[in-house]
């Protein structure tokens, strides 16, 4: 597939100043935006061929937010920042996993996101203490997370990651509480 980098910089410079002050004003995730951007191809566009993607790499992920920052960062974040996570999945998932959750993340179906800190583990990210326990056939994950982003936006992908999950052998339920503190 032919990289369309320069395109990218036309769409933002096309549609993001009309709403940009608007967005930051009444902090609103500009869906329609992050929609349209799926369809012209701007997002995902690491994912491979075999999941949906059209196979580049990070370096033309990065050109995309380049162009869509020097617009707006704050727009372009929220669009590009829909697959955050997902690199994960591509790289450490099984052929299950990721045939079941890249697509939608390219499709403009479902945003990702990834949530590694937490209130007493930034930086160091070996103080996580959340943990995923495999209890009879499922996983009860049980921890605290903060500064999740898309942990607001991305609702409706997690009915369908929730959805997706249920399909899947190993399926995962969410236990959500603060842990005990390790020694
Ligand atoms: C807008 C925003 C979005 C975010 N989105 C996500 C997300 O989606 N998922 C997620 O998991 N997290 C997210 N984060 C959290 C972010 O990754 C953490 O803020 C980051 O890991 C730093 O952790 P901390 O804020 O606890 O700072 P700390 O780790 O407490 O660091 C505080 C200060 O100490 C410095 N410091 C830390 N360790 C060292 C060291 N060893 N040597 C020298 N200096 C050091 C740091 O540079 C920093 O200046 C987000 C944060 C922001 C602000």
């Amino acid at each position: 597939m032919d990289f369309h980098g320069p395109l990218s910089l036309q769409y933002a410079e096309g549609e993001f100043p009309e709403i940009a002050r608007e967005c930051d004003q009444k902090e609103e995730f500009p869906g329609h935006l992050w929609k349209k951007a799926c369809r012209l191809g701007f997002v995902g566009v690491f994912i491979k061929e075999d999941y949906g993607g059209p196979g580049l790499g990070f370096f033309e992920h990065c050109l995309i937010n380049e162009e869509f920052w020097r617009v707006d960062p704050g727009i372009g974040l929220s669009i590009l920042a829909a697959t955050f996570g997902s690199e994960m999945i591509q790289l450490f998932g099984t052929e299950e996993q990721k045939n079941a959750l890249l697509p939608p993340l390219v499709k403009g179906e479902a945003i990702t996101g990834a949530a590694i800190t937490e209130p007493d583990a930034g930086s160091d990210v070996t103080s996580v203490i959340t943990r995923a326990i495999p209890v009879e056939g499922e996983y009860i994950i049980n921890g605290t997370k903060t500064f999740t982003t898309n942990g607001t936006t991305a609702s409706s992908s997690w009915k369908r990651i929730a959805k997706v999950l249920k399909q899947l052998p190993s399926r995962t339920s969410w236990e959500l509480g603060r842990p005990k503190r390790r020694s």
